[in-house]
């Protein structure tokens, strides 16, 4: 049987729901130990890192992932249970299949490969693992990267191994991700009956105005790498459940997806700006999840991109769309970070899958990948 494959199987069966690893990192340590790495722990409460590291010329190429799944739902919902990883018809069940432990497995085994067919490459490897991605991920790559920061350590590439691939196997590599600016707006009104309304302020009245503003707004043109600024709402909460009651203030949530090309500082002053055009009583707060990050064209999408089509046949889109992703705190310390991985199609959802035929194939572009940048 495929080594990857039964790595992928040995880490599936571990219940590591975030933020808990579960033994996750223990048995990659292990195969690492015995290549001759240096592992350095670094936990963060309960939350599991580490960050191990081959050689000591550049250039470094450190592979990025985490142990940590999401929880699997209703388990009678799924075909066999999520922790037991099974195959039916070349497809492998379980909950991480594709986010992302098979990409473990495959990082694993392609530097062991590596390594036993180029025993005198240049540069240096590193692995940074967490088990806090699909939480809160305050305690996970962020911890390690400033740790990395404080020392003064260079990555030059970093592949993350989030599944990046759309449609087909291979057909999509990330090399970037947007930002996440969101705000809970409040805004103030006066509260009274219905019927007086010369004694009242509807604050949902106030507002309607502004958010119409704030949708019609065009906030960037985009770029070439990312699509135009999105601004969407995603609640409004106002009213006190009667008919004849207009609230005394209403709730507004909203979020942007923002390119590269504006600020989140810029994009808290224009709404600001445009809430004080509209005379709101307001009061605004701002929760900064992700800062986008961008790799330019050059030396890593190359070498991802040509490996993807010497083992799949066809080059890959170059895209930045979907969530946030640990790149974005990577790239604080390495100009060139790049995600490739499985399928997302069935992340996060009963059944996750992966048809096992991609699990070498994702294994043999790591090493090439390696091999491209280090032989
Ligand atoms: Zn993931």
């Amino acid at each position: 049987m495929s080594r990857t494959l039964n790595l992928s199987k040995e880490l599936i069966a571990k219940e590591s729901i975030t933020p808990k690893d579960e033994g996750c990192q223990d048995l990659l340590i292990h195969h690492l130990e015995k290549l001759g790495f240096e592992i350095e722990k670094m936990p963060h409460g309960e939350v599991q890192n580490f960050y191990a590291k081959k050689g000591s010329t550049s250039p470094l190429i450190v592979f990025a992932g985490h142990t940590d799944v999401v929880p699997p739902g209703p388990i009678d919902k799924w075909l066999s249970s999520p922790f037991e990883p099974t195959i039916k018809e070349n497809i492998l069940y379980g909950r991480g299949a594709a986010d992302m432990k098979t990409s473990l497995a495959a990082f694993v085994v392609s530097i062991e490969e590596f390594i036993s067919e180029n025993p005198n490459h240049k540069g240096a490897i590193g692995l940074l693992i967490t088990s806090d991605e699909e939480g809160v991920a305050t305690d996970g790559t962020v911890k390690v990267v400033e740790a990395l920061q404080e020392r003064q350590e260079k990555i030059d590439y970093c592949i993350v191994g989030e599944p990046t691939s759309s449609k087909k196997f291979g057909d999509t590599v990330k090399n970037g991700r947007r930002g996440s600016l969101s705000a809970k707006l409040t805004v103030k009104g006066i509260q009274g009956h219905i019927a007086y309304p010369e004694l009242i302020k509807n604050p949902i009245h106030e507002v309607a105005p502004a958010i119409d503003d704030l949708v019609n707004t065009i906030w960037d043109e985009g770029n070439e790498y990312f699509p135009k600024t999105s601004y969407q709402v995603s609640n409004i909460n106002g009213g006190t459940g009667a008919t004849n009651v207009v609230p005394g203030h209403v709730e507004v949530l909203f979020n942007f997806r923002y390119s590269s090309s504006v600020t989140a500082e810029i994009l808290k002053e224009r709404v600001e700006a445009i809430l004080n055009k509209h005379k709101l009583e307001f009061l605004i707060e701002w929760q900064h999840s992700g800062q986008p990050y961008l790799t330019e064209k050059g030396m890593l999408v190359d070498i991802v991109s040509s490996s993807i089509e010497e083992v799949c046949g066809a080059k890959p889109t170059i895209s930045t769309t979907g969530g946030t992703s640990d790149g974005r705190f990577i790239a604080r310390l390495c100009d060139q970070v790049v995600e490739f991985g499985p399928i997302n199609e069935s992340i996060h959802k009963i059944n996750e899958h992966i048809d096992i035929g991609c699990i070498d194939k994702l294994k043999d572009i790591y090493k090439l990948a390696l091999k491209k940048a280090l032989a």
